[in-house]
């Protein structure tokens, strides 16, 4: 019988300890800590991520600051407005709502965000002193992932760590995270051969594809701890991970559940690097 990571319970925890941080903060400075949140287009899953992300902000306290430009907005608008969020000293994380429209450069964007203020941890020095087991900004979703297994008392040490999928928000970041906690650890992706095999062999296997209950029971070792970050609909369109759940809970030491899980410890890495850069400014 394994125990499943509950990603809700950890999360309502940290959002009370953020709400004290906060608190502090203000007391201490005497000024909010704020969150700029910039959404351009009218792509409705964005317009719900950034809706939930203000009113995370709310619950604890910080200040958010949301911009919505049109779906034309041309990228001298974008840029010009995250250069003025860049410099504004009540502004202290930077958050620019992906994908953005197919005619604004997305890398340009994230470029004019100054390294303090990112708080999803995508940009280049972020990323590169991540790399470097530097002090830096972790992006949101795999350091939720690195909170909930030291909740769990799952240390990453010495043990074999297999990542599935190798993107940049997700995969990449998170592969990195686990190697400076010291586990062994192999990437995996669509091209990777024998697969199944690899990810038989993990001792902690992170999923992060977007294919629907891709990972079976065959694919997990016995006593393994499994993190799904995936969040896909099953074939009567419900909310399910990349992980078979039901298949593969009963082998796993430890398994976090869609929904549940990851998700609700993403939003709140985003208020913790939040208070994090309003602390370091
Ligand atoms: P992504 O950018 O689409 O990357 C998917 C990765 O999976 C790629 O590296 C791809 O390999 C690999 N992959 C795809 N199909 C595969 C297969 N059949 N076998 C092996 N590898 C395969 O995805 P992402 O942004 O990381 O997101 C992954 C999932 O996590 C999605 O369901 C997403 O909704 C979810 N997600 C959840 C949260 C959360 O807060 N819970 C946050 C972010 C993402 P290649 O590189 O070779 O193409």
């Amino acid at each position: 019988m394994s125990t499943i990571i509950d990603g809700k319970a950890l999360a309502a925890k940290m959002r009370a300890e953020i709400k004290t941080r906060v608190a502090a903060f203000q007391a201490e400075r005497g000024k909010e800590i704020g969150l700029a949140v910039v959404l351009v287009g009218e792509d409705s899953a964005s317009q719900v991520y950034v809706r939930n992300k203000i009113k995370a902000c709310e619950e604890v306290g910080v200040k958010s600051f949301s911009y919505h430009l049109p779906a034309d907005a041309t990228q001298q608008q974008v840029c010009g407005l995250v250069d003025e969020l860049a410099a504004a000293d009540n502004v202290h994380g930077i958050l620019v709502q992906l994908p953005l429209p197919k005619h604004i450069d997305e890398r340009a964007v994230l470029r004019r965000i100054p390294p303090k203020k990112d708080v999803d941890g995508f940009c280049a020095e972020n990323v590169g002193n991540l790399a470097m087991n530097r002090e830096t900004i972790v992006a949101c979703t795999p350091f939720g992932v690195m909170k909930m297994l030291e909740e769990y008392g799952i240390n990453p040490k010495g043990k074999n760590a297999v990542m599935l999928g190798r993107s940049n928000i997700v995969g990449k970041p998170m592969a990195m995270l686990l190697l400076n906690a010291d586990a062994t650890v192999t990437v995996c992706h669509s091209k990777t051969e024998n697969l199944k095999e690899v990810c038989a062999g993990a001792d902690i296997l992170v999923v992060a594809i977007g294919r629907a209950k891709f990972v079976t029971a065959d694919m997990v070792k016995e006593g393994a701890v499994v993190i799904d970050v995936g969040m896909d609909r099953d074939e009567n369109g419900k909310l399910c991970g990349d992980v078979d759940f039901e298949g593969v809970k009963d082998k796993a030491s430890y398994i976090t559940p869609v929904p549940g899980g990851v998700g609700p410890m993403t939003i709140t890495m985003l208020l913790y690097n939040t208070v994090l850069t309003a602390s370091r400014s």
